[in-house]
């Protein structure tokens, strides 16, 4: 055997139960509470129901929300040849979070760093997703070790989305995030900007709260497109906590339209 085989023979990466997805959007924020798991079930939940082959890995080891936010709380992933299952949701939504995988929904997640990236690897790579046309990573929040090994784990197949509000885009972090994804060389679908503006619950009417429009301007300025603002809605968070996240995506109310205006984007 030459030292050329030898080197394709190590360079060959093991399967993983994501050889047969076709693309990975990672969904990325600078910071936590801006939004980032709400955008992911809402983007995975409307390219499901336009009938993609979707699936939702929520790797976010510090809050897995994805459970409660698609009311799957409390499910077990089945196995298969030592690959977890995907859960089912409606639309043929295959979700995997960690969150399945803890003893208790009210237990905290307390992770020594190496086993946090063993968590992370092993959710990544070892679930069968099978044929997907694209799967949505909820990612931990930053630019640290944690979202840095996902980006690397899914490779070429990755696309990253950006989600910010209007104060985040102010600390910088939303810069910090672009220039993380420049650096792994992985392509940015675009920045959403999410509780941007207030849907006042008597007028239906868009107030800015905080000045909005910086997630539009950053991105022009990084020449990255901007996929949309996502105003804040009690609607939103209703549909959160009720864990019925699709009719935040199927309604008509003005955070609605905006999450279809984003989706049709990606
Ligand atoms: P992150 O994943 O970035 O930590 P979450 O998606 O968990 O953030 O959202 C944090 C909180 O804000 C949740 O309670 C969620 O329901 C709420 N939220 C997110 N986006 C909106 C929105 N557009 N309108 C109203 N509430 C929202």
């Amino acid at each position: 055997q030459g030292l050329h085989d030898l080197n394709e023979e190590i360079k060959k990466k093991p399967p993983t139960g994501f050889d047969k997805v076709k693309a990975v959007v990672v969904v990325l924020s600078g910071k936590g509470g801006v939004g980032k798991s709400t955008v992911s079930a809402n983007l995975a939940a409307g390219l499901a129901m336009e009938g993609k082959r979707t699936g939702l890995l929520d790797v976010d080891v510090h809050g897995p929300s994805i459970p409660r936010l698609l009311k799957l709380t409390g499910n077990r992933p089945g196995m298969q040849e030592n690959r977890l299952l995907p859960v089912e949701w409606h639309w043929n939504l295959g979700v995997m979070s960690i969150g399945f995988l803890l003893p208790g929904k009210d237990d905290a997640v307390i992770w020594r760093g190496p086993a946090k990236a063993g968590v992370i690897q092993q959710l990544s790579e070892q679930v069968e997703w099978g044929e997907r046309d694209v799967l949505v990573v909820d990612c931990p929040p930053g630019t640290g070790d944690e979202p840095l090994s996902v980006l690397q784990i899914f490779g070429d197949k990755t696309l990253a989305l950006i989600v910010t509000s209007p104060q985040d885009v102010a600390v910088d972090d939303v810069r910090r995030s672009i220039t993380f994804c420049h650096q792994l060389s992985t392509p940015i679908i675009g920045i959403v900007e999410n509780l941007s503006g207030f849907v006042c619950p008597s007028c239906g009417a868009v107030h800015d709260i905080f000045s909005a429009g910086g997630g539009e301007k950053l991105a022009s300025e990084a020449g990255v497109p901007f996929l949309g603002r996502i105003p804040i809605d009690p609607e939103v968070a209703r549909s959160g906590d009720d864990g019925d996240v699709f009719l935040a995506v199927a309604g008509k109310s003005p955070s609605a339209v905006a999450f279809k205006k984003v989706i049709a984007k990606v």
